[in-house]
């Protein structure tokens, strides 16, 4: 039996998850359906997942979302990339930059070329050919200029970090205005239908029925419909990325506020570092089974720009996915569709991703098995690439001072990097599959930053005389540097256009 026409749709949590949900469902809806929200202010949120990745920009611009506004009232500042400090070996330190590096030039991508002018001697470091790694560097920002077509300042690809708890709360005003309607309470159960097992309503510890036609799971971790009642199955991923714990502590922030987050490798895990206006994230993800709670604790404070402003809080997880992101007529958004660790703040573009997945393949006339069953391979290739994009990060290291190093290079990883690695082993090659998240640029950054070797170039590059590549470089690495010496100072670029009250 299926509902005629859907009408009703009850978003489970109100964290990231939850409002972003309601947010774009209400804006791209339009009305034709109530919208309500469930959340319980005694549950709370996770609060942590404060750096995103350019994708973001697309969710605010469907929602309609100002960016300064969104800024000042999430305390905000601009990210153009993550610095990884230790990662390859101790000491090492690369910018994975967002957007293109270098410029398009021929036959072969940018970096065939540097390469064979790099072993040449003739190139200098990958980083001066990426504006937005050298307006890292110096601490700059500003937005692309578009009337600037042939310049690198029109290619300035950038993120937010943004305080949690206060996206949360914004997001919920502007779902509120768009009538989204939020019951608070703590849910104890859900109740399904006689034959198909779908959910028809979920109830509260105040005994309230909250009915609906289609649920969105976005309770967290502990995912209440779609694995404690639905009971889909997880596909744990530990072997691969062993971290099962973080603690998070903000701190005092320090004067200055990078574009960038911070992931420092440590022991036996690594810590994030997320600038925001009024304080700094910090948080240590490591594995419970090569150190202890106490050991990482006092790495993470150890570790931060100022004096903390909390004491750490535990959080711990389980790597992995739900079977199903889509079984019956559940949804699992956010944490309660599964986990991959924050090393790329991939997270809160899986959610935006699946949310559109939601509206493309939208249920307004049933639910299609055909459908869900796309929709779910769909999040399943998505969850698994950048999977295994992270797992590059741990794999290709050659650090010697631990155990859990040596034993995150020596694991035996998916055949899918497998073959991304052996490709870029033998001519630097780099494939993207399907249309996977990361770009080749990114893939880039983080092989050639992680010092993996490649045996040589795409001969191709060779078409062009040496001469003329070694000037065309250059030409290249001289504009950016240009580039990055007219914009301003990240700090005062917030200060003049969107610093918080
Ligand atoms: P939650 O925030 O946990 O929200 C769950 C909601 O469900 C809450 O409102 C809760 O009240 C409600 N709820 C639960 N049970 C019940 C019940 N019984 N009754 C009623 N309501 C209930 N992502 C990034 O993109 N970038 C990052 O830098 C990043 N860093 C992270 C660091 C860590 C350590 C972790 C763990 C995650 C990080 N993430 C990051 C992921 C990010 O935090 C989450 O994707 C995001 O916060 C979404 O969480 P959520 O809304 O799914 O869950």
């Amino acid at each position: 039996m299926q509902p005629a026409l859907l009408k009703t749709i009850v978003i489970v949590g109100g964290g990231t998850a939850g409002w972003m949900t309601a947010a774009a469902l209400a804006t791209t809806l339009r009305g034709r359906y109530q919208i309500r929200v469930v959340e319980s202010d005694e549950i709370g949120i996770v609060g942590v997942g404060e750096a995103t990745i350019p994708m973001i920009q697309l969710f605010n611009k469907v929602v309609g979302i100002d960016e300064n506004e969104f800024m000042r009232a999430t305390q905000g500042s601009f990210k153009l990339g993550i610095e990884f400090v230790n990662w390859g070996k101790l000491g090492d330190r690369y910018m994975h930059g967002f957007g293109p590096i270098g410029q398009a030039l021929w036959t072969v991508p940018f970096e065939q070329y540097w390469r064979k002018m790099h072993a040449l001697g003739r190139a200098q470091g990958l980083e001066n050919y990426s504006i937005t790694r050298m307006a890292c560097k110096a601490n700059k920002f500003m937005p692309p200029r578009h009337d600037v077509e042939n310049s690198p300042l029109n290619h300035i690809a950038y993120a937010y970090h943004f305080d949690a708890s206060l996206y949360a709360r914004y997001l919920r005003k502007l779902s509120e205005e768009r009538g989204v309607r939020r019951t608070e309470g703590k849910i104890t159960h859900a109740t399904q239908r006689a034959g198909d097992g779908h959910i028809d309503a979920v109830v509260l510890e105040s005994g309230e029925r909250v009915e609906g036609d289609l649920f969105i799971d976005c309770s967290g971790f502990r995912g209440l419909l779609i694995e404690q009642t639905l009971k889909t199955g997880y596909d744990d991923w530990t072997h691969w990325l062993p971290c099962d714990r973080a603690l998070a502590v903000p701190c005092e922030s320090v004067p200055v506020l990078t574009p960038y987050t911070r992931s420092t490798a440590h022991r036996a895990g690594w810590q994030w570092r997320i600038p925001l206006q009024h304080r700094t994230g910090n948080g240590h993800v490591f594995c419970s089974n090569a150190i202890s709670e106490d050991e990482a604790a006092a790495t993470l404070l150890a570790n931060l720009d100022g004096k903390p402003l909390a004491d750490p809080r535990l959080i711990k997880f389980v790597t992995g996915m739900r079977r199903k992101t889509w079984n019956k007529n559940v949804i699992a958004i956010g944490l309660a569709s599964g986990f991959l660790e924050p090393l790329e703040s991939t997270s809160i573009h899986l959610i935006q991703a699946t949310i559109q997945r939601l509206i493309d393949y939208f249920p307004d006339q049933g639910f299609s098995q055909t459908d869900i069953d796309e929709f779910n391979r769909q999040n399943r290739f998505e969850y698994e690439s950048i999977r295994d994009f992270i797992i590059l990060h741990y794999h290709a290291n050659q650090r010697t001072d631990s155990e859990f190093w040596k034993a995150c290079a020596a694991m035996a990883v998916p055949e899918s990097l497998q073959r991304k690695m052996a490709l870029y082993k033998s001519r630097g090659r780099i494939v993207r599959f399907n249309n996977e998240l990361f770009s080749e640029v990114g893939w880039l950054q983080v092989m050639e930053g992680q010092n993996l070797a490649t045996q040589g170039y795409n001969p191709l590059a060779d078409l062009l005389p040496e001469g003329d590549t070694a000037d065309y470089l250059e030409s290249v690495r001289g504009v950016i540097a240009k580039c990055v010496d007219v914009m301003p100072d990240h700090a005062a670029y917030i200060q003049q256009h969107c610093a918080a009250p």
